[in-house]
């Protein structure tokens, strides 16, 4: 079980909150989407779950464990972020086996894994290229592939799409559905494209100044939204 559980989890950074006591419930294999203006917390909330971040206040649980105070590598978590940031002298491979080589993983074990990621994310004919023979979508899913292989039992993704343009995000949006329903490991995924939201949320949740506004499935919010703040975010006319 890996469903995360937030509990009354703060964010101070020196005199300013940014995140003033958030409870949430991440099922596990949920797919849960946070939604929110620009400073509103959504990369604050992840980093914390991550361990990128101390939490001021509050607890977080990973299944049953509770991971508050744990160092990021022992939290189960894998980051994808918006900027993808491959090593430019290693090859595909080595850019997805990197983090379990530095860990001590054998040679065998970590040439499975990253076949079985590159099956994945369909990069099997790429693996022996370096990042610049590869175009943004396949550097994005090298990234991605990156995370897969350390095997997480939640990943997290701050905007992974948004430095791709609109026909890439389309195809790297249905890609990461995809990669959900295979491996069905519990994610959390930051947006402000309303249509990734929609389309690939178990569960979206809006934030608006560090505090839940609202969280429902994609078509409660939609249809019913508590306010004219949540249905500017999911899209439906207020
Ligand atoms: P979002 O990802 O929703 O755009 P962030 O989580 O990045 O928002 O930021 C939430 C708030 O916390 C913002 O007001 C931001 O300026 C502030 N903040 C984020 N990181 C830091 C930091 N390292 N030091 C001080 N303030 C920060
Ligand atoms: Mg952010």
């Amino acid at each position: 079980m890996s469903g995360v559980t937030l509990q009354k989890v703060v964010k101070r950074f020196g005199e300013a909150q940014v995140i003033h006591g958030v409870d949430l419930t991440i099922e596990d294999g949920e797919f849960c989407v946070f939604v929110g203006p620009s400073g509103c917390g959504k990369s604050t909330l992840l980093r914390m779950v991550a361990g990128l971040e101390e939490t001021s206040g509050g607890a977080i649980r990973i299944g049953s464990r509770d991971v508050t105070n744990a160092d990021p590598s022992e939290r189960g978590v894998a980051m994808v972020f918006q900027t993808y940031a491959l090593y430019p002298h290693m090859t595909v491979a080595e850019n997805m086996g990197f983090g379990l080589k530095m860990t001590g993983h054998p040679k065998a074990q970590i040439d499975a894994k990253v076949k079985e990621a590159a099956r994945i994310l369909k990069l099997d004919e790429l693996l022996s290229r370096k990042p610049k023979a590869l175009s943004g979508g396949q550097r994005q899913r090298v990234a991605i592939g990156r995370a897969i292989v350390r095997g997480p039992e939640v990943f997290l993704f701050d905007e992974p799409l948004s430095n791709l343009d609109a026909e890439l995000r389309v195809e790297m949006r249905v890609e990461i559905a995809r990669l959900h329903r295979e491996i069905g490991a519990t994610m959390i995924y930051v947006t402000h494209d309303q249509v990734e939201a929609m389309t690939l949320a178990d569960k979206i949740v809006v934030l608006r100044k560090g505090r839940v506004e609202q969280v429902g499935k994609p078509l409660e919010l939609y249809h019913d939204p508590d306010n004219r703040f949540v249905a500017g975010f999911i899209g439906s006319p207020a």
